[in-house]
């Protein structure tokens, strides 16, 4: 079907790239603000149910649900041995895609790797081209940061302080909770504040001992805080309550949109005021300026099917391509004015790269659930989550920051953490007996926001539209190393304690960008030598520039980024509104 054709004698209030969980969420104020807003997506709109097919069994399924025969999805062995761009070797493969793309049901969301190739350091990148992004098959989990993210240097003197603190955002995660719907079980921890949560899910029996065990050790084993509505959301027509039907387990989205996407949570209501414009198959490859003022003037893009290139004129430019390809677009936008990138006067831009290393964790067994009847126990939208515990009110004496861990426990629809052994109907009768004991859990720490760590523009390698490509120089540091040390053996230890039997411990460390939770890479700050963003996202550079997604972070906490990032953008957007009103952009 043929783009609608974007007005270019037209100056949109605003132009924004990417229409994710940012892109998303700014279209969402900026449009109710009244403005007239031009969405531009360099992805195909998908149909997306027939994609995900959430009910859809592994019988019916050609492929079981796993790719077909002539695409292949990097393992984390091939990570290891094979560098980017992933050519040599994958010849086989028509399609190659990121450990993600593995199911039946991802495979046209995420990227072919070949197309989108870049170089450098390993890295596992994980890229949805597509309306509503990487928010289509997210896992979820939906937490706040506080003040001992925001003001982490105050602890343990490493890196910057946000330029905001919790009271800053709160109103917001606030009205995301609403907007959008979170289920979850209040707490009252400092380090973890509370949503405005709808009907929480159910822990297992096994998830309650380990919680009751924990108890003990003085930490705290809470219910998944899922961006799931669960009561439903009579405000939004796009969406269904979540009632529990098991395809959460899978990796790919919620056909029903029980779970948040950015298109049937923020999009097609943005649509719905008529202020919105939106173009898929759109790929901005640079941001204008006027060499008279040095303002951004609007983009250039071209549509992926076509070749054709066009330019569209805004007041406003709104940066929301997902971090790593915010960096891209801003590195790639030089002019005379700006002849390091956009917004880079002071060189930070692509560096303080930081995210959540992932890797550690355990797997074990309640014996006293074996034989007991099987329960429903995926069909909710997560497990548990254990908060962190290190560097709150003790200092460790081998790491800075922290780390929680993700897990759950009964029966699924394969049986997980399985360390049954035999044949025939022994083994059948085996696997039915223990499959609701299993319990497993990894471990998400932060990642140090290091000036050292960054992307920079490849000066060769080039992506299938002939725009230059991202290399990476970026690993984890000791920090990080030692952190993975204590996330084994605290993880051991707790089972322990919980009296499981223990099956599996895990100490691997997956490869840079596992977490999929890239962040850091345009900075906030309140100084311009040292910092690409002021506290309202906007280019310090640049006043009409904004770069609303998680290159905005000043460092990574260890908790999942998406609510934050969507909390921010939707604070700033509401700076921006008023700005614009008042003639100051
Ligand atoms: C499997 C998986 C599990 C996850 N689990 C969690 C979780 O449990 N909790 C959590 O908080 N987060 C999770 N995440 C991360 C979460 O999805 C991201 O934090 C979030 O989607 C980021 O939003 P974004 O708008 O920055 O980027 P995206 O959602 O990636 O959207 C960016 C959009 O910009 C478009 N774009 C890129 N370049 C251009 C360009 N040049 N021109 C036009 N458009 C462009 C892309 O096509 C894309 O649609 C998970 C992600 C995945 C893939
Ligand atoms: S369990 Fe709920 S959120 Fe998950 S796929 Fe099913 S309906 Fe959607």
């Amino acid at each position: 079907m043929a783009e609608p054709e974007v007005n270019l004698r037209k100056t949109y209030d605003a132009v924004i790239i990417g229409s994710g969980a940012a892109g998303g969420m700014a279209a969402h104020v900026l449009t109710t603000h009244g403005l007239q807003v031009l969405l531009l997506e360099a992805g195909k709109k998908l149909p997306i149910e027939q994609e995900l097919r959430s009910m859809e069994w592994p019988y019916d399924n050609a492929h079981r649900g796993f790719l077909p025969p002539d695409s292949h999805s990097l393992t984390f062995n091939e990570y290891t041995i094979r560098n980017p761009p992933y050519g040599a070797g994958f010849e086989k493969a028509k399609h190659l895609h990121s450990y993600v793309g593995s199911t039946d049901y991802v495979k046209n969301i995420v990227v072919d790797e070949r197309e989108n190739p870049f170089t450098g350091t390993n890295y596992a990148w994980v890229r949805a081209r597509c309306l509503g992004g990487k928010t289509n098959i997210w896992g979820r989990l939906a937490l706040r940061l506080s003040d001992y993210d925001f003001k982490a240097k105050y602890r343990d003197g490493f890196g910057e302080n946000w330029p905001i603190s919790y009271s800053d955002i709160a109103p917001y995660y606030d009205k995301v909770d609403l907007y959008l719907g979170i289920t979850g079980v209040k707490e009252n921890l400092p380090y973890l504040p509370d949503s405005i949560f709808q009907r929480p899910t159910k822990l297992n029996c096994a998830e309650v001992t380990l919680k009751q065990g924990l108890q003990k050790m003085g930490r705290v084993l809470t219910q998944y805080r899922a961006g799931v509505t669960s009561d439903g959301l009579k405000h939004n027509k796009y969406r269904s309550r979540c009632y529990g039907r098991g395809a959460c387990e899978r990796k790919g989205g919620c056909d029903i949109h029980a779970a948040f996407d950015s298109p049937t949570g923020l999009i097609y209501p943005a649509m719905d005021t008529g202020n919105l414009t939106l173009r898929t198959n759109s790929i901005v490859r640079e941001i204008t300026v006027d060499q008279a003022t040095g303002k951004a003037s609007g983009v250039l893009f071209v549509d992926s099917q076509t070749m054709k290139d066009y330019n569209v004129r805004a007041k406003v430019v709104i940066v929301a391509a997902s971090t790593l390809e915010s960096t891209r677009l801003l590195l790639l936008s030089k002019s005379r004015l700006h002849p390091n990138g956009l917004a880079n006067s002071s060189g930070h831009v692509g560096h303080n790269f930081c995210e959540h290393i992932m890797g550690p964790g355990v797997a074990g067994r309640a014996k006293d659930l074996v034989g007991k009847p099987p329960t429903l126990d995926d069909g909710r939208p997560g497990g548990f989550y254990l908060t962190r515990f290190r560097n709150l009110a003790e200092k460790h004496p081998k790491f800075i920051r922290g780390y929680g861990f993700e897990g759950g426990s009964g029966s699924a629809m394969f049986p997980r953490g399985a360390d049954t052994h035999g044949f025939g109907a022994d083994f059948k009768e085996e696997v039915r007996k223990n499959q609701g004991a299993f319990i497993g859990m990894g471990a998400f720490g932060e990642v140090l926001a290091r000036y050292e760590n960054f992307v920079e523009l490849d000066p060769v390698v080039k992506d299938k539209w002939g725009i230059p490509s991202l290399r990476f120089r970026y690993k984890f540091g000791d920090n990080e190393y030692r952190m993975a040390e204590d996330m084994k053996e605290t993880a051991q230890e707790m089972f322990e304690a919980a009296g499981f039997e223990i099956v599996h411990v895990s100490g691997r460390v997956l490869t840079e960008g596992w977490s999929i939770h890239e962040l850091g890479t345009a900075r906030m700050g309140n100084d311009p030598k040292t910092s690409v963003l002021n506290q309202f996202e906007q280019s310090h550079d640049v006043k009409n520039l904004f770069v609303v997604d998680g290159s905005a972070f000043v460092n990574a906490s260890c908790q999942n980024p998406t609510w934050t990032i969507m909390a921010l953008c939707w604070r700033s957007c509401d700076y921006l509104a008023d700005e614009l009103r008042k003639g100051n952009l």
